[in-house]
């Protein structure tokens, strides 16, 4: 019976406390101060901690690129594909790309790109008026997720890719421990939400997770169609760092009330 009273009284004083104004719920955390980083003036450019890939001046950030051409401040595709010096886990990758004009080709056959994390493709296609499988046009994991739309413009007009990889990561057994996550929009459209990979993206078999370190190359692929890239830059993201000091509390006046003593 006591308990009873009791439990009602609880739910007066959090019905009173939940339409107080006065009070306020502390979450016991200590943050640390997100780190200042400078915009580019335009959305293209890239912010002040980014690591820059491509500039339009040289293929330097790029090993194998031998056989790709500088021409007009874009890079395009030659013999190889290539991969960036440096490796990257969690990021934000930024990336412009050309579909070739005239259009040649159809299907898989026209202005195939990639732009792969380590083993893992976002296709780059020209799928401005050319039918394909779905999980294999533009903005696709290639035979995993179709774009959620198709946002392509026209060959010889610029697409944007921004995109927020989460890589994958492995137990020393090799097994999967967490999966490849993505977030894609294509010229500001969001194609890829928050997609969970099943793997890598072979053409001749199903996805398979296969231990990697958790920093890998970003490569750009040749498939054998001169397909442009310029504005490639890459911010390595991390969670935002906190330490819990206390427990969850409410904060009235003077008075402080633990939020979990209160239940
Ligand atoms: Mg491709």
């Amino acid at each position: 019976m006591i308990k009873q009273v009791s439990a009602v009284g609880a739910l007066l004083l959090s019905l009173a406390a939940s339409t107080s104004h006065a009070e306020e719920y502390l979450t016991g955390i200590e943050w640390q101060e997100p780190p200042i980083v400078t915009p580019g003036e335009k959305p293209s450019d890239a912010p002040s901690d980014a690591v820059v890939l491509f500039d339009g001046k040289d293929l330097s950030a790029w090993k194998g690129a031998e056989g790709w051409k500088l021409e007009d401040g874009a890079m395009v595709v030659g013999k190889e594909m290539i991969e960036s010096k440096d490796a990257f886990g969690d990021c934000q990758l930024h990336i412009e790309w050309s579909a070739p004009t005239p259009a040649v080709g159809e299907s898989q056959g026209r202005g195939n790109s990639g732009v792969f994390f380590g083993p893992y493709e976002l296709q780059v296609l020209d799928s401005y008026d050319n039918k394909t499988y779905y999980d294999g046009q533009a903005a696709s994991i290639y035979k995993q997720a179709p774009p959620l739309a198709n946002a392509m413009k026209a060959p010889g007009d610029w697409n944007v890719y921004d995109i927020a990889w989460t890589a994958p990561r492995f137990k020393t057994d090799g097994s999967l421990e967490s999966p490849a996550y993505i977030t894609v929009f294509h010229n500001g459209v969001l194609v890829q939400n928050h997609f969970e990979l099943l793997g890598n993206t072979p053409f001749s078999d199903p996805p398979s997770y296969n231990k990697h370190d958790v920093k890998q190359p970003i490569r750009l692929q040749d498939h054998g169609n001169p397909v442009k890239f310029r504005n490639i830059w890459v911010r390595e993201t991390k969670p935002a760092v906190g330490k819990r000091t206390r427990e969850p509390f409410r904060r009235d006046g003077d008075k402080e009330t633990p939020i979990t003593a209160a239940k």
